[in-house]
């Protein structure tokens, strides 16, 4: 006779968790869209239909970064680890030694990620808003604005018919190539995220591109800039910010990520060989030297 032969059988619920921890103990993690997760952020469903868990939180400010008053006061600083983890690699690459240099970051994902008042997508914390790096008429570097800024095909900003601007300098600013574009290459470099859309005006992409031309950039990071960045068909031509969306980290997938529209043609080897990801964002800070994030 079995020994526990006279216990009432164990009800399902209590038998899952049992079951996923077994299992975690040889994969590190529980599958499924709200179970567990592998200890590190997870993005579930879409990115206009989906949940943040365990989300990193970017700092208000950092080395060549800040979050203006108007995105401070939202709180969308919650974004999966990698994607908080590249903005500040990124803003800081872009900064150099030049303390002028600022990034102004707007908004990233709520805390639990899912819709708001302001975003269709930005619910599963792999959407950010990147305002312009500016520099005045001069040619010198200019703090991030308080609000988006409008630039136009030439980088220079005007006003949409009934809008005014509370910057009072808006109007001497101008669209920072040079850096806008260190900006996105620094994002298309970095081997810890995979982007899927740069969203910008047609205009200013072109004029990215031939910049990039001109500093005789690597032609791959032209190549592959040349097809992320783009102009939404179905939203704002994006000439007052870059927009820029990440594919699911692998290990996400896993846990529910859903990647909605195109797939890049360099992108499908790696869904197709790789398997799952392990991106660890601790062990990954500790080897760069960066300080740890406070996870959300
Ligand atoms: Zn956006």
């Amino acid at each position: 006779m079995p020994r526990h032969s006279n216990q009432p059988p164990r009800r399902l619920s209590g038998l899952l968790p049992g079951l996923c921890l077994a299992w975690g103990l040889s994969v590190s993690g529980c599958a499924g869209p709200n179970l567990w997760t592998d200890g590190t952020s997870v993005s579930t469903g879409k990115t206009n239909r989906g949940r943040t868990r365990h989300p990193a939180k970017l700092p208000y400010k950092g080395r060549g970064f800040v979050v203006p008053k108007r995105w401070k006061d939202r709180g969308f600083q919650y974004g999966v680890d990698e994607l908080v983890a590249a903005i500040q690699r990124a803003a800081a690459r872009v900064r150099g030694r030049a303390a002028r240099i600022k990034l102004g970051v707007a908004d990233i994902s709520p805390k639990r990620g899912g819709k708001s008042q302001w975003h269709a997508s930005h619910q599963s914390g792999r959407d950010v808003d990147l305002i312009f790096y500016t520099v005045d008429e001069k040619g010198r570097p200019l703090g991030p604005p308080e609000e988006m800024i409008h630039f136009d095909d030439e980088g220079k900003p005007y006003e949409k018919p009934r809008q005014t601007y509370d910057d009072a300098s808006w109007s001497s600013r101008r669209f920072d190539t040079a850096h806008n574009w260190k900006l996105i290459e620094s994002l298309l470099t970095d081997p810890t995220i995979r982007l899927q859309w740069v969203f910008v005006s047609e205009g200013l992409k072109q004029r990215l591109l031939a910049y990039a031309v001109r500093e005789k950039r690597p032609a791959w990071v032209i190549a592959y800039a040349k097809v992320v960045l783009r102009q939404p068909r179905d939203a704002p031509p994006h000439d007052d910010h870059f927009h820029i969306r990440i594919y699911c980290n692998r290990g996400d997938r896993f846990y529910g990520c859903v990647d909605r529209g195109v797939v890049w043609h360099h992108e499908k080897k790696s869904f197709r060989y790789e398997g799952l990801e392990r991106y660890d964002p601790v062990m990954w800070r500790l080897m760069t030297g960066l300080p740890l994030l406070t996870a959300g």
